[in-house]
């Protein structure tokens, strides 16, 4: 019957390309205008809808919302994500939503890229759900493929980009701070590569250092040759106490080595342990 046909036609429309295209705009427009939390929900259950390339109508899971939130900062909407879905949102998105199948679970690089300490932390205390702790230590060292994350782990970005609070909050978390990238390089060598090349950010780059040292307890990473050859160089970039420090020539002073202590033995080295003079941006290197 035609009325019938119709509304057939009606409802495969509303699966087709051109109509996700419409709805997952709309969907994304929502969460950038930070609207309600319960209306974000509505929306993602009943019509918003995001076109896969094998031809296939998908809801947008809360992983993927999760990295709406994360892009536009939606606190509330991550907080309720996480709360409902635990680690459940923290899982790999559908393949539109990344690079490539070597591309690593997206929302630690993400929430660094974007600077979002306020949801990195709440994810970090999400991580806790996880009843395997080697999914953890997977999430927070996987590298990223090597065409849009240059094989580069969050802890390798948070350093490139001298994001100090996300830098602390991955370390204090147990992100490794040995894991390596494609080029061979830890993130306290992409950190020192940052701070030779530019001006930039100095501050902040100190205040990573800093944090680095305070989790390495064995100084194993490339460039150490390169600072002992030239350390009138680095002694500038860095100062002399850090540069020999790093350089090997002597021991961290005695406030470094207590503060070791203190977050090697808290359990998964809680931040609210920290004293406020540790926390960004108060803390720097050269001043112990
Ligand atoms: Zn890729």
């Amino acid at each position: 019957m035609p009325l019938e046909l119709g509304m057939y036609e009606r409802r495969a429309d509303y699966k087709s390309e051109k109509q996700c295209q419409r709805t997952s705009l709309a969907f994304y427009q929502a969460v950038r205008d930070l609207l309600p939390v319960w209306l974000l929900e509505d929306m993602r259950a009943t019509e918003a809808f995001h076109w896969e390339d094998e031809g296939r109508a998908c809801a947008f899971s809360p992983s993927e919302a999760l990295l709406y939130a994360l892009v536009h900062d939606h606190q509330q909407y991550a907080r309720h994500l996480l709360q409902r879905f635990s680690v459940h949102a923290l899982g790999a998105p559908s393949a539109s939503f990344r690079c490539c199948a070597h591309s690593a679970t997206p929302h630690v690089s993400v929430a660094v890229r974007y600077n979002r300490a306020g949801i990195l932390k709440m994810m970090m205390d999400t991580l806790k759900d996880f009843a395997d702790a080697a999914e953890k230590q997977t999430l927070l060292n996987h590298c990223g493929c090597a065409h849009a994350e240059g094989g580069k782990s969050a802890l390798h970005l948070a350093c490139d980009l001298a994001r100090p609070e996300c830098l602390l909050l991955l370390l204090g978390n147990g992100a490794c701070p040995y894991v390596t990238d494609r080029a061979g390089d830890t993130p306290l060598d992409c950190l020192l590569q940052q701070i030779s090349q530019r001006d930039l950010d100095v501050r902040a780059k100190r205040v990573c250092l800093g944090y680095l040292v305070l989790f390495m307890p064995a100084l194993r990473f490339r460039m150490r040759a390169e600072l002992r050859e030239n350390p009138a160089l680095w002694s500038r970039l860095i100062g002399e106490q850090a540069l020999q420090w790093l350089s090997g020539q002597c021991p961290p002073s005695l406030f470094v080595q207590c503060m070791r202590k203190v977050t090697r033995s808290v359990p998964d080295a809680q931040l609210e342990t920290l004293p406020d003079f540790l926390r960004p941006p108060d803390f720097r290197l050269h001043q112990f």
